[in-house]
């Protein structure tokens, strides 16, 4: 439950150094076979059966909709799924009719682009002849309806990317996880249930390996957990993925063991070593890495030192068995920047191993995902980006680092233009220095579409709180530098950091639209400030000026934090104006006016002048010439 147009690479990666190790693994999407199965006729006529069940004054509009035209979209959910996995573009040309897929309540959101003049709403977007897009926004639409129509009829905790989220996020205790896979099975769960029997009846596994990396793919691991130790008690079950690293170091709840034997923390390599070597033997010594287990009704942490494998040694991922030709590219966002997460098949790999800055006091920079920094050589990851291309036929890469070194970026260009080797990738970076005009032209020459950076808030004094490493002429400087270079840039933006007042705020938000004006970012996202228990602010919260909620007792989860923070500002009310004014900006709407209109509340004056980045973008080309 991550994403629909590309698998997720933690099996990807762990598949692959199994086999260059002799192991005989295999890997399923079952988060995929969910979607598809739901969203088929056979799945459309069992959600029926549970909207039949309601009683008639309980149906929202978008279920009585649904039931209104439901033979419609019996006959379109295939091609219009089809259509969605690039399998079917002729169909393109038919919904872009708009009187083939039965239009919803998710449809209104055209409304707001309607053409006095009765003309094609979309014509802003896609022009007269961008048919594949266009239909694409329009699929992506129909399936949002039949989403709501799910959690309306079915399962309220449904989404697309996530499952039951709240049950596994920052939760100190099991008891709402254990209560909910006590209850009566949704449609939902036993889809989950029944897809999970088939694979285990297709491959016979001894041990299966789950890999959640987020709050939203916790329940359905421990659905599928519970399907698997309910018919075969024998296959050994094991735990990990990202949010297992986060949130699962304190785990002291005996019952998560009812579900998997084993819990593994971070990187999964040398404790899979461990754990096999340990169930080859007699099970009963303890040199397992990095794991926790249950014996005799106690959790215990077992951690035996061993090396972790090296980044250069953990061999090429492989997408051997995941069905490439079956993910959905959503077209939810109409910028061209934010469609890179929904839309297209990208292959996921890392330039290293951790952010070689480790700094920033937001983030968990203590644990091994973030603070180990190991590297490869150059040729190393050409090596592994060939071997993808030939096992995948796709030559889009999305490289997932935190932070992808600027050093290792230029010798990868470098040596891909060697290779003369033509592909396209994208991938997360700091907005440094290093990044100079010359080298984002020759990232660009290496197939570099797009890159995304924190400029977090965008405020001097508070990037130096953060430890950021970077000042806001700074990022405009080099952002420009990737703009001008044809290179997309997407800003990750955050409000809600300690002792932040509201000037701060507006005059954050009067920088971000100066960057838009400039040219300089084309797409941005505002996150809430979240104080966690890994980060140097949750560990040091007194040299941010906060104080610490207490937190209950910990047997489960634990990540987030609630604090004090005497400035005792309502960030909530300033999150939703910097939303709408980053909506608008992101469509080239609003860029002229005053940022002081998009609060509801009365706020004071920028004081950032109107042509800060202005000057300082002309301040370094003076520099230059
Ligand atoms: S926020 Fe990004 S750059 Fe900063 S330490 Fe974390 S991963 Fe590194």
């Amino acid at each position: 439950m991550t994403q629909l147009n590309t698998p997720y690479p933690s099996t990807a990666y762990l598949t692959g150094f199994l086999r260059s190790r002799g192991v005989d693994a295999v890997q399923e999407d079952i988060a995929l076979g969910l979607v598809l199965e739901l969203f088929s006729p056979a799945g459309l006529r069992a959600i029926r059966e549970c909207v039949d069940e309601l009683p008639a004054g309980d149906r929202a509009p978008v279920v009585v909709g649904f039931c209104e035209h439901f033979d419609r979209y019996l006959a379109t959910i295939t091609p219009a799924v089809a259509f969605l996995q690039g399998r079917d573009p002729s169909i393109g040309y038919r919904i872009c009719g708009r009187d083939f897929l039965p239009e919803g309540p998710r449809f209104a959101v055209l409304d707001d682009f309607i053409d006095e003049d009765g003309g094609d709403p979309l014509a802003w977007a896609f022009g007269s002849l961008g048919v594949q897009d266009r239909a694409r926004h329009l699929a992506t639409l129909y399936l949002n309806d039949l989403a709501d129509v799910l959690r309306e009829a079915v399962d309220p905790r449904f989404e697309f990317v996530r499952y039951a989220e709240s049950l596994a996020h920052s939760q100190a205790s099991f008891d709402p996880l254990a209560e909910a896979l006590a209850a009566p099975q949704t449609l939902v769960d036993s889809t989950l249930e029944a897809l999970t029997q088939e694979a285990v009846e297709r491959n016979e596994p001894k041990i299966v390996l789950l890999s959640v990396p987020f709050p939203g793919s916790v329940y359905a691991a421990f659905r599928m957990a519970h399907a698997i130790k309910a018919r075969y008690p024998e296959i050994v079950t094991v735990l990990g993925g990202g949010w297992v690293n986060t949130e699962l170091r304190e785990l002291k709840e005996p019952r998560v063991f009812d579900y998997f034997d084993f819990v593994s923390l971070d990187d999964g390599e040398r404790p899979l070593l461990a754990l096999f070597e340990h169930l080859d033997g007699d099970g009963q010594d303890l040199n397992l890495v990095r794991t926790f287990i249950r014996i005799d009704g106690e959790v215990r942490y077992c951690n035996a030192v061993q090396p972790d494998v090296p980044f250069a040694d953990v061999g090429t991922p492989t997408w051997d068995g995941l069905p490439l030709d079956r993910y959905l590219s959503v077209l939810d966002m109409l910028n061209p920047m934010h469609r890179l997460w929904s839309d297209g098949r990208w292959n996921k790999l890392t330039v290293a191993h951790g952010c070689y800055w480790k700094k920033c006091s937001f983030c968990d920079v203590g644990l091994d995902y973030i603070g180990r920094y190991d590297g490869a050589p150059a040729e190393i990851l050409a090596d592994r980006i060939e071997a993808v291309l030939e096992e995948t036929g796709q030559s889009g890469f999305h490289f997932v680092d935190e932070a992808a070194p600027p050093k290792a970026l230029k010798a990868l260009a470098e040596e891909l233009q060697r290779r003369n080797r033509a592909i396209s990738w994208w991938g997360n970076i700091r907005f440094e220095k290093s990044f100079t005009p010359e080298l984002c032209i020759q990232l660009a020459d290496s197939g570099c579409i797009a890159i995304s950076g924190g400029l977090e808030v965008a405020s001097d004094r508070l990037l130096k709180l953060m430890k950021k490493g970077v000042s806001v002429g700074q990022v405009a400087r080099v952002t420009r530098a990737f703009s001008e270079a044809g290179i997309l840039v997407h800003a990750y933006l955050m409000y809600g950091f300690p002792t932040q007042t509201v000037q701060d705020t507006v005059d954050a938000l009067e920088y971000v639209r100066q960057l838009f004006v400039e040219g300089c970012i084309q797409s941005g996202f505002f996150h809430r400030f979240t104080c966690t228990v890994h980060s140097p602010v949750g560990l040091n919260p007194a040299e941010y000026g906060i104080t610490l909620k207490p937190l209950p007792p910990i047997t489960f989860a634990t990540n987030d934090v609630d604090f004090i923070d005497p400035c005792g500002v309502d960030h909530d009310a300033l999150g939703l104006a910097l939303d709408k004014a980053l909506y608008n900006f992101m469509h080239g709407v609003g860029l002229d006016e005053d940022v002081r209109t998009w609060f509801d509340q009365p706020v004071p004056k920028s004081r950032v002048g109107r042509h800060f980045i202005a000057k300082a973008l002309q301040a370094s080309s003076d520099l230059d010439s």
